[in-house]
């Protein structure tokens, strides 16, 4: 097998801000190709500095070393994918599009849609929210106006201010709300935060406080009537037993997981554990997104909408019909070039 990595760069719809992050106006992320006997692998590598300090270069550095590594049967999996995680313990977003790419490239080999291949029922697709990042009130009422078809809203939080933001969105939609406060919080200022946006009807509310504290997120649930759910503190499938009892669900993102092998294993886990399931993502374009998507069907919560934040999203992928996710039935993860205009 051979592979190839390039990185793309999209353009922003609105600068987008969460609570532990400056705000942004474009975003790069890695489109990795694996070709065997003439066909071609896509898949996505989006990698956040916050997990493992990964950066592009990184993945691109990871990219050229791997070639020896994938071997030449793409049938072999689990062993392709088991060197991947061995030799790149720090880069999980690399691997993540490596496993994205070769997943893609064995069900194009195979000629089968990649819900297919995981045995899924495409009807069973979740609504995904539609996620509007911190700004003033003003601007998030604007944008609020633009999200009108989705019926499902995630709201950034955990910043200065943002109880009055949720009640001025509350004030002017009756959409489910979620809210994400990208561990922003301590655990009593949580606590109260909760219980006075619990007033505007939140459906829940994702990792309110930063990772490793279990008893606090234990102490959160208890002491609230909104369904916590575990975000940053929800990696990999090592990371569930702990949380178990702690919050109500968990956030299984592709480039955290290191991809779909791993985030196939995190629902299992998560199930057998008694945790819902939210399949998240990063800021990918339309093939990262469209390969969750296909997981779906297991999830009861998705919030993949990316791709729906960026202008120039350069493939065609998963639709979204009232908020409901669409696979595409090509063969692999089935995302197209868009035709360029002009
Ligand atoms: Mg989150």
């Amino acid at each position: 097998m051979k592979v190839a990595a390039e990185v793309m760069t999209f353009q922003r719809k609105h600068p987008f801000k969460i609570a532990r992050e400056k705000a942004c106006t474009a975003n790069t992320s890695i489109k990795i190709a694996i070709e065997h006997d003439g066909v071609v692998g896509l898949g996505e590598s989006k990698p956040s500095a916050y997990y493992c300090g990964e950066t592009d270069k990184r993945v691109l550095a990871v990219v050229a070393q791997a070639e020896p590594l994938l071997g030449n049967d793409p049938f072999q999996l689990q062993d392709v994918i088991r060197r991947l995680w061995d030799a790149f313990p720090q880069s999980p977003a690399a691997v993540a599009g490596l496993d994205i790419a070769l997943h893609d490239l064995v069900c194009k080999l195979m000629g089968v849609p990649l819900y297919k291949y995981f045995g899924l029922n495409p009807a069973n697709t979740p609504r995904t929210s539609f996620t509007l990042g911190l700004d003033t009130i003003p601007v998030m009422l604007k944008k609020l106006e633009e999200a009108r078809e989705y019926p499902i809203l995630k709201i950034k939080v955990g910043a200065p201010g943002d109880v009055e933001i949720l009640k001025a969105i509350r004030d002017n939609t009756d959409a489910v709300i979620r809210v994400d406060a990208n561990t922003g919080w301590g655990v009593d200022e949580a606590i109260k935060r909760i219980n006075k946006m619990a007033e505007y009807n939140i459906e829940l509310v994702e990792q309110p406080i930063p990772p490793k504290n279990f008893e606090g997120l234990r102490k959160i649930s208890r002491n609230t009537c909104v369904p916590i759910m575990a975000d940053e503190d929800s990696v990999t499938s090592a990371d569930l037993p702990a949380l178990a009892g702690c919050v109500d669900s968990i956030n299984i993102k592709l480039q955290k997981s290191r991809g779909l092998r791993e985030a196939m294993r995190m629902i299992h886990v998560a199930k057998a554990l008694g945790l819902k399931v939210m399949l998240g993502c990063m800021s990918e374009c339309s093939i990262a997104i469209t390969a969750a998507a296909h997981l779906s069907p297991l999830a009861e919560y998705a919030d993949l909408d990316s791709n729906l934040l960026i202008r120039d999203d350069p493939y065609d992928g998963v639709k979204i019909r009232d908020g409901k996710l669409i696979l595409p039935d090509r063969p692999g993860v089935g995302v197209v070039l868009r035709r360029t205009v002009g």
